[in-house]
C-alpha cells in the first residue's frame, strides 16, 4: 500500500477492536491500514492464559485467539504499520461551502517516528494499559519481582510463593494461572466482595495452595535485589518472591486530549456506534465509555465503528 495516499480508514491499534474494525472495513471495500505500536501485536488479549467466555471458542488461549483474529484480517488483505500515533490533526479545507469545509476534512496522524499518515477517517482502538498500585517499592522492583502480567512472567516463579493484588477478573485469572505453577499464591483484595466472576472465586477457594486475604490493602513491596515480601496496611508481612499487580486498566487516550471529548477518567465519550465529538473520528474497544470491557464487546465495537466510518464516508466524501 502507498502510505502517502489518503486512506479511507486508518485504524490505530491491533487488538480485537482494531482487527474487527479492519475486517469490516476491508470487506466494505475501503482502503485500510492498521497502525500498531508493537510488531505483530494483538493487544491485551495475548496476556490472557485462558478466555472462557468468547462464544463458540471455550477454553481458548488468549494469545492464540489474538493470532487467529490477526490471521483473519491478513487473509482479507489488511496491511499493518508498526508505529505509535501521538498526534491527530484535522486537515483544514480552504474550498467549498462552510458546511463542506467543516465536515470533509480528514485527519493527519503523526507518529513518534516522524511519519505522518493521512486518512479520511480514523478508528482509534488503542486499548488500555495496566494501572499501577502506587505503593512504595512498586517502581523499584518492577521487573525484579513486581509484574503486571502473570502469563508473561509466571514461569519465573515456578515452585515459589507469589501474591496477586486485585479483585477483578484479571486478578482472579492470574491467581488461577499462578496456582498451577507456584507453591503458594496469596490473593490480596482490598474489599470483602470480588468484582470478578463468582465462578473464578469458587475455583480459587477449592485450591489448596491459594490463600485469599480480603479487606487487605498493600502498603509496601519490600526486598533486596528482588522482592522478598509484601507488607499490608494492617502490619502483616507476606513472604513472597513475586507480586503480580492486577488493579485494573487505564485507557490509552492521552493523544486524544483536545481532539475528542473524554470523560473525567480519561475514557473516550462514545456509544456503541463509536461516533465521537469530532467528525470522522471513531473509537472502539476499551478506550470508550461502556459498562463491559471484554473481547466480545471489543469485537462488536470494531464492527460498529467500521460501519459508522463507512456511512460517514458515503455521506461526506
Ligand atoms: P477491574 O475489573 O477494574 O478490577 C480492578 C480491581 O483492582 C478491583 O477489584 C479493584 O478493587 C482493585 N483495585 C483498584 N485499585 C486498587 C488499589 N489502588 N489497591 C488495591 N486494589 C485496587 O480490572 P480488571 O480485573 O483488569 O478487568 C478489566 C475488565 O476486563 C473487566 O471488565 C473485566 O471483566 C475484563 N476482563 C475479563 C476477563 C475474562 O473474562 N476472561 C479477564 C480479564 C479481564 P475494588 O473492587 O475495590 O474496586
Amino acid at each position: 500500500m502507498d502510505h502517502n495516499q489518503i486512506l479511507d480508514v486508518l485504524i490505530i491499534g491491533s487488538g480485537p477492536a482494531g482487527l474487527s474494525a479492519a475486517v469490516y472495513a476491508v470487506r466494505a471495500n475501503l482502503s485500510v491500514l492498521v497502525a500498531e505500536k508493537e510488531y505483530c501485536g494483538t493487544g491485551q488479549i495475548a496476556e490472557s492464559d485462558q478466555v472462557d467466555n468468547y462464544l463458540g471458542l471455550p477454553s481458548m488461549n488468549g494469545y492464540d485467539l489474538g493470532e487467529s483474529f490477526r490471521e483473519h484480517a491478513k487473509s482479507l488483505g489488511v496491511e499493518f504499520y508498526e508505529g505509535m500515533a501521538d498526534g491527530f490533526y484535522q486537515i483544514e479545507k480552504s474550498e467549498g461551502t462552510e458546511e463542506e469545509r467543516a465536515s470533509n476534512r480528514g485527519w493527519n496522524v503523526h507518529f513518534t517516528d516522524g511519519r505522518q499518515i493521512q486518512a479520511k477517517t480514523v478508528i482509534y482502538c488503542a486499548g488500555a494499559a495496566h494501572r499501577r498500585l502506587g505503593v512504595e517499592g512498586e517502581d523499584e522492583f518492577a521487573g525484579k519481582g513486581v509484574s503486571y502480567c502473570a502469563v508473561c512472567d509466571g514461569a519465573f516463579y515456578r515452585g515459589k510463593e507469589t501474591a496477586v493484588i486485585g479483585g477483578g477478573d484479571t486478578a482472579l485469572g492470574d491467581a488461577l494461572y499462578l496456582s498451577d505453577l507456584c507453591d503458594k499464591v496469596y490473593l490480596i483484595h482490598r474489599r470483602d466482595e470480588f468484582r470478578g466472576s463468582p465462578s473464578s472465586v469458587r475455583q480459587l477457594r477449592e485450591k489448596d495452595n491459594v490463600e485469599i486475604l480480603t479487606s487487605a490493602a498493600p502498603a509496601r513491596i519490600v526486598g533486596e535485589q528482588t522482592v522478598t515480601a509484601l507488607e499490608l496496611k494492617d502490619g502483616r508481612s507476606i513472604p513472597v518472591h513475586g507480586a503480580f499487580v492486577a488493579v485494573g486498566m487505564q485507557p490509552l487516550t492521552e493523544p486524544l486530549r483536545g481532539v475528542i471529548d473524554l470523560d473525567e477518567t480519561g475514557y473516550a465519550v462514545a456509544d456503541e456506534t463509536g461516533v465521537t465529538s469530532a467528525p470522522g473520528f471513531f473509537v472502539a474497544g476499551d478506550v470508550r465509555t461502556k459498562a463491559l470491557r471484554q473481547v466480545v464487546t471489543a469485537v462488536s465495537d470494531g464492527a460498529n465503528a467500521a460501519v459508522s466510518a463507512a456511512e460517514y464516508l458515503k455521506q461526506f466524501f
